[in-house]
């Protein structure tokens, strides 16, 4: 059975002399895992498609174990991301993110979106947030939205001071442990969870967007019980 798909490519790996394996996130199937038969050879048709980040329009036929690629058109190839490796790391970080957590064949089209959202900020402005933004909506579209404007231990949000990814967000002093966080950092963490993105990727590059970069890396590495790709990269302010 032949399908279409409006995807993002997550991840490839080689196969044998000429083929590949892809990671695709399509909308409507979820994860997929397909190959893609001949596209190192240098006739390819659709070899530089194929690549992580990018936009495709796919078209698949469905295995038994793996999809076949049967033909992609690029819809965007996010040039700005491929030709800086600040933007390509932290685009790194949201395909492996997407990776862990998405399951194959299941449709969450939430996720499609906020990544391709994302991917074109990415490529067009870079803002400080962008990327922490992402992987915080991520957790919250997974159901692990962490707190951010009361004390996970008592309820109180008056005198927030720490965050501890174990804890599932915020602390006040008097429980204080995990990260000190600064008021200003807790101010955009709660623009970005509070349904304020758009006004948060307009604040400039500050010591409080390089928390945020940490805070959301850690909760997000807390989730997926392993390290992010570049979060060495992530020194971006
Ligand atoms: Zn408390």
């Amino acid at each position: 059975m032949l399908y279409r798909e409006d995807a993002v490519v997550l991840r490839t790996w080689k196969l044998g002399e000429a083929d590949r394996i892809v990671n695709l996130l399509t909308r409507g199937h979820g994860k997929v895992r397909a190959v893609a038969k001949g596209v190192r050879k240098t006739t390819s048709r659709f070899g530089a498609r194929l690549e992580p980040t990018s936009h495709i329009a796919v078209q698949l036929y469905q295995g038994r174990e793996l999809d076949i690629v049967t033909q992609a058109e690029a819809v965007d190839t996010f040039r700005s991301i491929r030709g800086d490796l600040d933007r390509f790391a932290g685009a790194s970080t949201m395909l492996e993110a997407v990776d862990q957590v998405a399951q194959e064949r299941q449709s969450v089209p939430r996720i499609h979106e906020l990544l391709l959202g994302a991917l074109r900020t990415l490529d067009a402005t870079d803002p400080p947030l962008v990327v922490p933004g992402f992987l915080l909506k991520l957790l919250a579209i997974e159901g692990l939205r962490p707190l951010v404007d009361a004390c996970v231990v008592c309820g109180d949000g008056d005198d927030l001071v720490a965050f501890d990814p174990s804890e599932g967000g915020a602390l006040c002093r008097a429980h204080r442990r995990g990260a000190a966080v600064s008021s200003e950092a807790f101010r955009l963490l709660q623009m970005v969870l509070g349904g304020q993105l758009g006004a948060a990727l307009n604040e400039p590059a500050s010591p409080a967007t390089h928390e945020v970069s940490h805070l959301a890396t850690e909760a997000m590495e807390h989730h997926l019980e392993r390290r992010l790709p570049s979060s060495t990269l992530l020194d971006r302010v």
